[in-house]
């Protein structure tokens, strides 16, 4: 039995309380069963009981077997020392307090529903990547939304505190950490390192410093991700790597330049290529020097989308590579990666600077972006869409991601509100 279903027996209290005793006998009421700590120190704080007559208020700390209380070293441990009850599945060994006194302990293992272990182990050993597949349509939609709105905002949060670190080490500078984050968003799946690594290799106050000029902007990116080292013959080429030439020794940026190597261009399709999306990039900081400010400016969707409606220079209108001209026009950014952005970096972003700022309109901007901007597509929403679990927006797709790569993957059904709604005794 995992200790996680015991804490969910207690909080729940679904167990048979009728002539409720500890393992020495004395009579055992419960009036409050405490906060669930997930930090270190005992599992459940602020309970309030009666043993016999005395009422106590303090922790109660829950194990498998009652000997796991010296197992875990609690017994020279002094925050366990409030410890008022000690619940466990099985009583195999008494636990004697330090002025020698026994702590009180209620076993479980004879008090709960035949029918409830069996579906929480059914639940919880079962292999297939959702294991409620089978009980999900039972579940009421209230709890199905109430579970995806919780994942939603914890995806969120896990984001927002991702770029909150970025901003730590960029010394607080919202606009640096934006022009990073919209680099490694700009790799998508496949570049997303080389690009990040791109952005770290050529500050963007070097940029700012030829932001008027998109060909010194090409120049930078492209030289400083590797891509001007071979002999290319065509006048685009030779331009920007004199110019590179020229930039790198002026800033010292040689060393920390990336390989041609370093890029993916295998099983992309030609629009997603790095050369096309550096030039796309250098467009969007030509037209953009302070990014970050136009996105915490922009309220609605086709303000975004305007942002990123930026041109490329000529030269990427008919190449998709350097020293390869296709006969194709090739067009800008497609609406799908401008939704892509939206979701991996303006929404968290606005949500870390909404943190930052105490300010709410910026975190329900976020969420209205998501709730207006189309649902993804991958093996997670599609395996939700066949529990009829359809994904209207971002937001559920978002939501269904976390739920199912912290919740589902993770076995954590106890911690699920659909899970629990599962498990309620009167389904069982
Ligand atoms: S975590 Fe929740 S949604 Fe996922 S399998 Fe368990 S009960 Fe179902």
């Amino acid at each position: 039995m995992q200790e996680s279903f015991i804490h969910y027996l207690w909080q729940f209290q679904y167990f048979d309380k009728k002539d409720l005793k500890t393992t020495n006998g004395e009579s055992l009421s419960v009036f409050q069963t405490g906060s669930l700590n997930t930090d270190a120190g005992p599992d459940f704080s602020s309970a309030k009981v009666k043993i016999d007559s005395m009422d106590w208020m303090g922790s109660v700390e829950m194990h498998t077997k009652s000997s796991g209380w010296y197992d875990h070293g609690h017994d020279s441990d002094p925050a366990y020392e409030k410890v008022v009850l000690h619940v466990v599945w099985v009583h195999d060994k008494p636990v004697t307090r330090n002025d020698g006194t026994e702590l009180p302990t209620l076993e479980l293992q004879h008090r709960v529903d035949p029918g409830l272990i069996e579906n929480y182990k059914r639940l919880v050993e079962n292999s297939s990547v959702i294991p409620c597949e089978k009980l999900f349509p039972e579940v009421s939609e209230i709890t199905k939304l109430s579970m995806l709105d919780r994942s939603l905002m914890q995806r969120l949060e896990t984001k927002a505190a991702q770029v909150s670190q970025l901003l730590e080490s960029t010394q607080n500078d919202w606009e640096e950490v934006t022009y990073q984050l919209m680099a490694r968003n700009f790799g998508f799946k496949i570049n997303y390192d080389p690009f990040f690594q791109l952005a770290n290799a050529i500050p963007r106050k070097i940029l700012l410093k030829h932001a008027d000029s998109l060909r010194d902007i090409e120049a930078l990116l492209f030289g400083q991700g590797g891509f001007l080292d071979y002999g290319i013959k065509d006048e685009y080429f030779k331009d920007l790597q004199q110019e590179y030439k020229a930039l790198a020794s002026k800033y010292g940026l040689e060393n920390q330049k990336l390989r041609k190597e370093d890029w993916k261009f295998l099983r992309l399709r030609p629009a997603n290529f790095p050369t096309i999306r550096i030039a796309q990039f250098s467009a969007l900081f030509f037209r953009n020097r302070s990014l970050f400010a136009k996105l915490m400016e922009a309220t609605q969707i086709k303000d975004i989308t305007k942002l990123f409606d930026v041109n490329t220079s000529e030269y990427w209108h008919t190449h998709y590579r350097f020293g390869r001209k296709t006969a194709r026009s090739i067009s800008g950014m497609g609406e799908e990666s401008v939704h892509n952005i939206i979701i991996n970096t303006i929404a968290p972003l606005l949500v870390a600077y909404g943190k930052a700022q105490d300010d709410q309109n910026l975190i329900d901007r976020a969420v209205d972006f998501l709730q207006k901007t189309p649902a993804e597509k991958n093996k997670i929403t599609k395996t939700w869409a066949s529990m009829n679990l359809q994904p209207r927006q971002a937001f559920d797709s978002q939501a269904l991601i976390e739920l199912n790569n912290n919740f589902c993957l993770k076995r954590r059904c106890l911690d699920c509100n659909i899970g629990i709604d599962i498990l309620k005794p009167a389904k069982t």
